[in-house]
């Protein structure tokens, strides 16, 4: 079973925006326990998990920090507080967040990748900083589960020639409506998603 945390950075997170990421993932696990991928998938508030609530804080303070770098030293730091505090989890958790385009977290992504313009993962980091964008969410989450890009990062317009599919959310900018039929995916990331 792999759990990916959602959470609002504040100060702009609303409760219309908890919904919007709530409903965008728990549509992205319903795809992904189905037959084509068939993962063991679960979904769940930061905030409602009672261990962490405690040193979430902490932890997210970091991401506001100027000198986060969104380097995979952070990604590991992150990694290690979630092995450190989740008892009785094998497998690593996941977490995504969601924030304002103009938050130290969207700005170290993009200097590290500047053609990251809607959002960013690294190791079992994701951040998600272009809003009201399921596409984005679901690109961003199926990063954390082992998804790769189907674009070439020089030139984000040209696709990877090993991915077969036009609607394929990996791709660079996808478009919102393709995140409403299943496949949304090319062959090659659902191998890599099983
Ligand atoms: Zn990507
Ligand atoms: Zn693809």
């Amino acid at each position: 079973m792999v759990t990916i945390y959602w959470h609002c950075l504040e100060p702009t997170a609303s409760d219309e925006d908890e919904k919007f990421v709530a409903g965008a993932l728990d549509q992205l696990a319903q795809h992904l326990k189905g037959k084509a991928v068939k993962l063991s998938i679960s979904i769940k508030r930061l905030r409602d998990e009672p261990k962490l609530a405690r040193k979430v804080d902490e932890t997210l303070d970091r991401l506001y920090d100027e000198s986060y770098t969104f380097s995979e030293c952070d990604a590991a730091m992150t990694h290690a507080f979630f092995i450190a505090n989740l008892i009785g989890e094998t497998y690593p958790a996941k977490l995504l967040v969601y924030c304002s385009p103009d938050s130290h977290i969207a700005v170290a992504a993009q200097r590290k990748a500047p053609h990251a313009k809607r959002g960013a993962t690294c190791a079992f980091l994701a951040a998600v900083y272009s809003l009201n964008s399921k596409s984005t969410i679901f690109h961003e989450a199926l990063h954390l589960l082992g998804a790769d890009d189907c674009y070439i990062e020089d030139k984000p317009c040209q696709k990877k020639p090993d991915c077969n599919f036009e609607r394929c959310i990996m791709d660079y900018n996808p478009a919102e409506q393709w995140c409403e039929n299943w496949p949304f995916i090319c062959e090659r990331n659902i191998e890599q998603l099983k």
